[in-house]
């Protein structure tokens, strides 16, 4: 699957370009890195995985100098190297490309790259000597980014791009991505991959964390796997599997797979007709979407984040006004606001799963009972207003805690002590238990561990089973092929088109999430792509 590179061949008895021997570091009681060695050779590509907080960031902010470790040595290219800082990083060849860019906004893409790396009588000459480098680059390595655009006008696929371009520049040898496509499309990452192949076929050392396997799979020649604080194991990624990955992960056996019998729908619970709704700067986020969903069936919306997607779950959660028809079980909902809230919207069984659960899903500050009895006060089950009867929700929430195995099942934390996955597993169990008709859930496992996955996987496809319909919103397209039954895709405001899991694959969804919309058999010009979502970015956002 993944070819060794040239460079790595020749590279076999040379000293590796990075050793770790024993690397350790705590944050306070938090043992982030146990004890860490690892060799990574010249010329490869080099996968770090492991689920939140196992130490990845940890352990390369050691390698570019942020923090500095406890115990262990660092050697680069065979040479014992002290790293206090990142200056000392890049003079040891070391480049790192942020998650969250650190490029000046108002600045172009030229000045830039040389921004920080010249002193400041040296900026003119080196502006030209970056110009030429940039186009060299651009034609070696499909690194092309107009060196004269101004970085707030460009997307972050283009925004990375530079980030890459930047240590280049300063002559890095060792290149660090951490989670470098988490805000990429998959034609945006596609690319991505083909540059870093580029760079290792000349050489580069490439270290590439991810929690996604798939990307592992995909481009990596080498693979560590981390779990809390430890390194337990590398591998060649040829000799491995996914399944083998995800295991070594979690430290038990994991499903990948969703267990799912095939639908069989019922009656049509919601209609929605040409949908619309307009934000407060005036710009149009529906622009007429329909669709529906049938009992027992579950509807995934897949698109890329900010085309009109949460806004449909706002509609019809009742968080959002509207204009256009939706009929539930047959009968109207008022979308204009006045009679819409999310408690009218409960009485009409729609329970809501939001995709930011920190800001509307749950109070961080009040305790998980109150989290789970919130948005359903007037339940006769647990009394009513004041008089509500804390302790049965205390019991209440006890018991919900169990059945989604949150951790620590303890109802007297505040929301804000649970960890992400544990956080969602919260709102999940406030809302599957309503026994809704309708579950509307946005980025169900976003933030969310693989074992956690697995298991609100299974919760929402029980919900399915159980009669019930679902709309699940997420920018995830391996999630939504696994869980949908049916699959829309919106692009811009306007469904692009639906198509069944089984009938489509990966590409052609990426396709229309590009909001186009290929005849089968045709080549994707990816220049278009791009541009298509340039213009999409700029003229939403
Ligand atoms: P990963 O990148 O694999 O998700 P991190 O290296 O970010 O994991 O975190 C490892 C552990 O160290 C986590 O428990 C995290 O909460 C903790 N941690 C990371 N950075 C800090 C810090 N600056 N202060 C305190 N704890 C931290
Ligand atoms: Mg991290």
């Amino acid at each position: 699957m993944t070819q060794t590179a040239p460079a790595a061949e020749a590279a076999a008895d040379a000293p590796p370009a990075i050793e770790l021997r024993g690397i350790s570091k705590s944050f306070g009681p938090v043992k982030a890195n146990k004890d860490i060695s690892l060799n990574i050779r010249r010329g490869t590509i080099h996968g770090i995985i492991g689920e939140n907080g196992a130490g990845k960031s940890t352990l390369m902010s050691i390698l570019y100098g942020f923090y500095k470790a406890d115990r262990g040595e660092i050697l680069i290219g065979g040479k014992p190297v002290d790293i206090p800082d990142s200056q000392a990083a890049i003079r040891a060849g070391i480049g790192m490309v942020f998650q969250h860019f650190k490029l000046v906004e108002n600045f172009s893409v030229l000045e830039n790259v040389v921004l920080g790396a010249e002193q400041g009588g040296l900026l003119r000459p080196s502006l030209a000597r970056a110009r030429t480098l940039l186009t060299q680059l651009a034609a070696e390595y499909e690194l092309n980014v107009d060196p004269d655009a101004k970085i707030e006008n460009l997307g972050v696929g283009m925004q990375q791009r530079v980030e890459i371009l930047k240590a280049l520049y300063r002559q890095a040898d060792i290149l660090i991505l951490d989670e470098p496509t988490g805000v990429l499309t998959p034609a945006e990452a596609d690319h991505l991959f083909r540059i870093l192949r580029g760079l290792r076929d000349e050489g580069k050392t490439i270290i590439l964390i991810t929690h996604k396997l798939r990307e592992i799979m995909e481009v990596t020649d080498t693979v560590s796997v981390m779990r809390r604080g430890e390194m337990t194991g590398t591998v060649k990624t040829s000799e491995t599997s996914p399944q083998d990955l995800a295991e070594r992960m979690v430290g038990r056996e994991v499903l990948l797979r969703v267990d799912k019998a095939p639908a069989t729908p019922g009656e049509t619970v919601l209609d929605v007709k040409d949908l619309r709704v307009v934000d407060d700067k005036g710009v149009e986020r529906l622009r007429g979407v329909s669709l529906n969903v049938r009992a027992g069936e579950i509807l995934g919306i897949a698109g890329v984040a900010g085309n009109g997607q949460s806004e449909i779950l706002d509609v019809l959660g009742g968080t959002c006004t509207a204009t256009g028809t939706v009929l539930m079980n047959g009968e109207e909902i008022d979308l204009s606001g006045k009679h819409s809230d999310g408690r009218s919207r409960r009485r009409r069984g729609i329970a809501h799963v939001p995709e930011d659960r920190q800001r509307l899903g749950l109070i961080m500050d009040f305790h998980a009972w109150e989290n789970t009895g919130f948005g359903y006060h007037d339940d006769p089950a647990y009394g009513s207003g004041i008089l509500m009867n804390n302790a049965a929700l205390r019991e209440d929430t006890a018991g919900k805690m169990e059945r989604f195995d949150v951790r620590p099942p303890n109802p007297a934390l505040a929301a804000k002590n649970f960890s992400g996955g544990n956080q969602q597993k919260i709102v999940l169990a406030r809302e599957i238990e309503r026994n809704p008709a309708l579950l509307l859930v946005g980025q169900p496992t976003r933030g969310v561990d693989i074992g956690a996955i697995e298991f609100i996987h299974q919760r929402i496809v029980e919900l399915r089973d159980a009669g019930k319909a679902i709309i699940l919103v997420s920018v995830e397209l391996e999630e939504i092929l696994a869980l949908s039954d049916r699959i829309a895709v919106i692009f811009d405001g306007r469904i692009m088109g639906e198509r069944l899991p089984e009938e489509t694959d990966e590409r052609e969804l990426g396709l229309l999430m590009a909001g186009i919309d290929h005849a089968p058999g045709d080549k994707p010009d990816w220049q278009v792509v791009e541009e298509q979502l340039k213009s999409k970015r700029g003229e939403v956002n």
